[in-house]
């Protein structure tokens, strides 16, 4: 509720802070247990930073992260440490936060023992059991990261995520890494794991169709702001925002007829630091009117729970 996070920008020869990026600027949504909420947006719109704060790996700016009622922003350390259990956190690129020099048994193993979980037999035994529940193999266990594969890789994450029985699971890009044919097997087996745990998922990616099938619900983010925020058919068949239609557009089709309103995004995402005012896709945008470079426009309700921030629906 109304998160921000802003990172001082430091430079010069005295290294002063010369400005601020505002990673995230004034998020609000809520996520329903059971559901996966896709996340979606180009590089550096705030969409890690958000899921990062969630569970605090980054410290907000300024406002509420509610965990089934309970303002994590405010826990104490030792809190947030019990709190951990109940949400892990995916990774995007599965080679960098996997140990090299731990076997999979031990990074498998880790979270239980930062909880003081079980002695080390019944450690053993839950690794072996979560390695087949994705899909690889207890004989793995004694192995380190580099003799697998990316795909691979990315089961021993969730692995790792799951060893603790989380309730809520941040993906933060869990597949963007993989091959495309790997990619959908991924997808396949978090959807499963989902069933079979009971978890909810806050999904991230940066393309559109990634989080087509899986989602219930997507989000999409623009320069550190949500601009859109709909249920699934709503938002994929009937997008409101200027910038989510850009997107989908930017979707190779395969039916030629199609591209006749195919929209192109014009420019690149101007620089965090200094982000356009009023409507920061205005400078984007094919449909901007003079209200839009001046007025910040609201994530507002337009029916049906399909939220959109842009003046064309004022
Ligand atoms: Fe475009 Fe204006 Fe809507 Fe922003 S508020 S998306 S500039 S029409
Ligand atoms: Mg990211």
């Amino acid at each position: 509720n109304g998160l921000k996070k802003y990172f001082d920008v430091h430079g010069g020869f005295l290294s002063k802070k010369v400005g601020e990026v505002k990673a995230v600027d004034d998020v609000s949504f809520t996520v329903y247990e059971g559901e996966i909420l896709g996340i979606v947006g180009e590089s550096g719109c705030g969409k890690s930073t958000t899921g990062k704060s969630i569970l605090r790996l980054i410290e907000p700016t300024e406002g509420e992260v509610k965990f089934e009622g309970r303002d994590v922003t405010k826990l104490s350390d030792e809190e947030m440490r019990k709190l951990r259990r109940d949400m892990q956190i995916i990774f995007q690129d599965p080679y960098a936060s996997l140990n090299p020099r731990h076997n999979i048994e031990r990074i498998i193993s880790e979270p239980l023992l930062v909880h003081g979980i079980g002695t080390k037999e019944e450690r053993r035994k839950k690794v072996a059991e979560l390695l087949e529940v994705v899909g690889l193999s207890s004989y793995h266990a004694n192995r380190y990261p580099h003799q697998f594969s990316g795909g691979q890789r990315q089961r021993i994450g969730i692995a790792r995520a799951l060893a603790v029985n989380p309730k809520l699971v941040i993906c933060d890009e869990p597949v963007s890494a993989l091959d495309v044919s790997v990619q959908s097997q991924i997808l396949n087996l978090m959807e499963d794991l989902k069933d079979e745990f009971k978890l909810t998922y806050v999904f991230i990616a940066h393309d559109l169709s990634v989080v087509k099938h899986i989602s219930d619900r997507v989000g999409v983010m623009y320069l550190g702001r949500m601009v859109e925020l709909a249920g699934k058919d709503a938002l994929y068949e009937e997008p409101k925002h200027p910038y989510t239609k850009a997107l989908l557009s930017a979707v190779p089709v395969p039916d030629p007829d199609a591209k006749a309103d195919r929209m192109i995004l014009e420019g690149d995402v101007p620089s965090p630091s200094n982000p356009p005012s009023g409507c920061t896709f205005h400078t984007r945008c094919p449909e901007c009117m003079d209200i839009c470079k001046t007025e910040r426009p609201a994530l507002q309700d337009v029916g049906d729970d399909h939220f959109v921030a842009c003046h064309l629906y004022n």
